[in-house]
C-alpha cells in the first residue's frame, strides 16, 4: 500500500526548499574597491554622521584630513616601507589630529580622564601587539609596535605598559594633552551624548602582504577602567593574509561579543564567503544599528577592500590603483552614507 507523508512533513520539505532557494538568490555583495599592488584604506570613526549635523568648514576639515593620512601612508607604501611602520605612521597622523577620537582629542571616561586604546596585526607572521587603558602616551599604537617587536607579550594594560614605554625610551605625557576644548564641550553634556568614534587603517603592501591597526579613546563617559574592541584582537583589529586585514569602529561591548575582525576572517576562510559578503553578513545580519552599531574596513589578498558600516556615516577614505582603472592611482574620501566622492590622482 502507498503511504502518503504526513500533512506536517509536506510542509516542513516545502518550506526548506524554498528557504533555500530564497538563501540562493540573496544578492552578492560587491567590494567597494578591486586594488592592484599597494592599496591603503583608513576610517576615522561611524556613528550619526549626517549632512544636518555637520558644519561646511568641519567636513572640509576632515576631508583634508583624510586626504592627508592617505597620500602619506600611500606614499609610504610606494616607497616599499615596512608595513607595520606604515600602519604606526597612519594612526600616528591620526593621533595627533584632535578631530578623530584618538590620542589628541579623544573622549574621556566618567572621571573626565582619557583612557587610550590601540592594537595592530601583522597579516603575513601574525605578529601582533595591543594596548589598554593608557592615560600618558601620545601614540598608543606606537606602543603596541613595541610590544609586538619588543616584548614576549602581545597584550600590555595602564601602569605596566606605560612602564615598558618608557624602558623603550617613550616620554610620558600629561593627561590634559589629550582633552581639547571640544572634548570639553562634549564631556558637559556626555550623558546625552555618547559620543564616539575611532581611527583605523588595513593595507596591502606591495608584497601583497596585509596589515591592520586600530587606535582609540573609546566611548564617552565610559566607566573607568573600561576597554573596548579595538585593542582585543579579532574583535576590532585583526590581519590574517589567508583571509582580510579588519579594523573595526563602533559600539565595542557588541564588537567584543561577536569577535566581528575575526569573524569576517573566518566567514571567508571556513564559510568560503568573499570578503563584501562576510563584512555585510556581520554589520547588518549579526549586528544592526541598535545592536552594534558601528562599520569595519578590510582588504584581502586580492586586493578587494570594503568600507562599510550599519551608522548614517562613517568618515573613511582609501587610496590605490583600481585593477579596471586607467593605471592612474585613485583616492576616495567620503563621510556620509550615499556618498561616492573620488578623485583620480595623475602619476
Ligand atoms: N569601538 C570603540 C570602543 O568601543 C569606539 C568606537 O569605535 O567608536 O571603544
Amino acid at each position: 500500500m502507498k503511504r502518503r507523508l504526513p500533512w506536517w512533513a509536506t510542509a516542513i520539505i516545502v518550506l526548506a526548499i524554498a528557504s533555500y532557494s530564497w538563501y540562493q538568490r540573496q544578492p552578492a555583495h560587491a567590494p567597494d574597491f578591486e586594488f592592484e599592488g599597494a592599496a591603503i584604506v583608513i576610517h576615522g570613526g561611524a556613528g550619526v554622521i549626517t549632512r544636518e549635523n555637520m558644519s561646511p568648514e568641519m567636513e572640509a576639515l576632515v576631508r583634508s584630513s583624510l586626504e592627508r593620512v592617505l597620500d602619506s601612508g600611500y606614499a609610504a607604501l610606494e616607497r616599499g616601507e615596512n608595513r607595520m611602520d606604515v600602519v604606526v605612521r597612519v594612526l600616528g597622523i591620526l593621533e595627533s589630529d584632535s578631530l578623530f577620537n584618538a590620542g589628541i582629542g579623544a573622549v574621556v571616561n566618567a572621571e573626565g580622564v582619557a583612557e587610550l586604546d590601540a592594537s595592530l596585526m601583522d597579516g603575513e607572521t601574525k605578529q601582533a601587539g595591543a594596548v589598554a587603558g593608557l592615560r600618558h602616551i601620545l601614540h598608543p599604537a606606537a606602543l603596541a609596535r613595541e610590544v609586538m617587536s619588543h616584548s614576549e607579550h602581545v597584550f600590555m594594560i595602564g601602569e605596566g605598559a606605560e612602564t615598558f614605554a618608557q624602558q623603550r625610551g617613550m616620554t610620558l605625557v600629561d593627561n590634559d594633552t589629550f582633552l581639547t576644548h571640544r572634548r570639553h564641550a562634549q564631556y558637559a553634556r556626555w550623558a546625552e551624548q555618547h559620543k564616539r568614534g575611532t581611527v583605523g587603517v588595513v593595507l596591502r603592501d606591495r608584497e601583497g602582504h596585509l596589515a591592520a591597526g586600530t587606535s582609540t579613546g573609546g566611548m564617552m563617559g565610559k566607566q573607568w577602567g573600561r576597554v573596548g574592541d579595538v585593542p582585543v584582537l579579532g574583535a576590532g583589529t585583526y590581519a590574517d593574509d589567508q583571509g582580510a586585514a579588519v579594523s573595526c569602529t563602533g559600539h565595542g561591548e557588541y564588537f567584543i561579543r561577536e569577535a566581528v575582525a575575526y569573524q569576517v576572517n573566518a566567514r571567508m576562510q571556513f564559510g568560503g564567503l568573499s570578503l563584501a559578503d562576510a563584512a555585510h553578513h556581520i554589520l547588518f545580519e549579526v549586528l544592526n544599528a541598535e545592536e552594534g552599531q558601528g562599520g569595519l574596513i578590510a582588504i584581502d589578498a586580492q586586493g578587494h577592500a570594503v568600507m562599510e558600516f550599519n551608522s548614517s556615516g562613517m568618515y573613511r577614505g582609501a587610496k590605490g590603483r583600481l585593477k579596471s582603472g586607467s593605471g592612474d592611482v585613485s583616492r576616495y574620501v567620503r563621510i556620509y552614507g550615499e556618498e561616492t566622492t573620488e578623485v583620480v590622482l595623475g602619476e
